[in-house]
């Protein structure tokens, strides 16, 4: 049998090698400590998992869900935006329900990009960006990203033929790996540049509540003009601790919604509605959780930053996302400096180069694993520089 080209046009899996490395040391019986992955080890909170125990007992729960979500689902993600950022979505025309934001952003590819497209995405970010249209037979241009434009992909330099081809772009802030953040100017400048080029402006909202030292991250359907060009993923799998629940949603331009919406009624048959009914209470009940949470993560931070620091590693404090992104110390490149905390300290730290070609130079350290084996982590990379 053949299997399909764009398959093989995928990039091979850029983590494999680290991955293999650590499952042959782990096999030796050493200890790794993994600081690789982006997966809250928070559980999710007890009356979001208290509201799931009593929706799975409801008889019409155990039927097909409704395609787009459920009204009362999609009636509470158009209360949460209101109250969160005072954007008014309508339930029925502008939102719909995701299967976690992933499946909205690989998917968004088949209701907009043709074989032979373009999309535009971050020259570091999440790869489902560039991924998604590889698997419409699509080409991907990548914006440059840089410590020198705060990490704000740069869509200036785009060529015209590239243009001409190009149907979506990616952005997403606060930003994975970078933990970087966008102003409402530059979201102003993208909105502009696509609706002066006809383009779908997808902007990927997952850490919107993820976030510190008092920042409030906006979504960008606050700038005027935006529900015009664009839509936004959201997804509870970070803020609430739901990675494992495959739960999210997109919200915006109504003709974007109806063409992902038509896609995903000829691929899914959308999420289990129980997941749903606890969704609406993780999004309209209490939200101290998420303050608990982040007090938590900015604690790790502190620490990382401490540890890095004192093996002369400067980097920003981020104000969001679970992630510090370093730079590797002069003399490494990404995957020598990963290789070499794996080997000898045996820690799992990302290579940025991972997340595309401007994250050479860098390294990603999650803020996902428990607090004594984050120090011990730390305490590891100290004594081996
Ligand atoms: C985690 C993550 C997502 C996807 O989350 P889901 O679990 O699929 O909702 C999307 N984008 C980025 C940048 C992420 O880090």
């Amino acid at each position: 049998m053949k299997i399909a080209n764009c398959l093989n046009n995928l990039p091979p899996y850029l983590f494999a090698q680290i991955d293999a490395k650590r499952n042959a040391l782990r096999e030796q019986g050493i200890d790794v400590i993994s600081l690789g992955i982006g997966d809250p080890d928070m559980p999710t909170p007890e009356h979001i998992v208290n509201a799931m125990a009593e929706a799975i007992k409801r008889p019409e729960n155990h039927q097909y869900p409704d395609y787009a979500g459920s009204l009362a689902y999609r009636q509470a993600v158009a209360a949460w935006m209101q109250k969160r950022f005072g954007v008014n979505v309508d339930a029925s025309e502008e939102t719909l329900a995701l299967i976690g934001s992933k499946e909205g952003i690989a998917h968004i590819h088949m209701a907009f990009v043709n074989p032979g497209d373009y999309v535009l995405a971050p020259s570091i970010g999440y790869p489902v960006y560039s991924g998604g249209a590889t698997l419409m037979h699509a080409n991907t241009w990548f914006m440059p990203m840089n410590a020198s434009n705060n990490w704000l992909a740069d869509f200036s330099d785009v060529p015209q033929d590239v243009l001409s081809k190009s149907k979506i772009m990616f952005l997403g802030y606060p930003n994975n790996p970078t933990g970087a953040i966008a102003s409402p100017k530059y979201f102003d400048a993208a909105i502009s540049f696509c609706s002066e080029h006809d383009i779908l402006l997808v902007h990927d909202n997952a850490y919107s509540e993820i976030s510190y030292d008092g920042y409030v991250a906006p979504s960008i359907l606050e700038r005027p003009g935006a529900k015009d060009v664009a839509i936004e993923m959201f997804s509870l799998s970070k803020s609430y601790n739901m990675t494992g629940w495959r739960i999210g949603f997109a919200v915006g331009n109504a003709t974007a919604i109806k063409a992902l919406g038509t896609v995903k009624n000829n691929l899914d048959s959308g999420q289990f509605t129980a997941i749903q009914d606890a969704a609406i209470v993780a999004l309209g009940g209490n939200q101290d959780c998420i303050a608990q949470m982040n007090a938590v993560y900015a604690r790790r931070r502190d620490l990382v930053l401490d540890a890095l620091a004192a093996i002369g590693i400067s980097c920003e404090p981020p104000k969001a996302t679970i992630y510090v992104w370093a730079r590797v110390p002069d003399g490494y490149t990404s995957a020598e400096f990963a290789e070499k905390v794996l080997t000898q300290a045996h820690v799992v730290v990302t290579p940025g180069n991972g997340y595309g070609p401007d994250g050479e130079g860098y390294i990603r350290i999650s803020l996902t694993t428990p607090d004594e084996r984050l120090l011990e982590a730390v305490m590891r990379i100290k004594e081996l520089l």
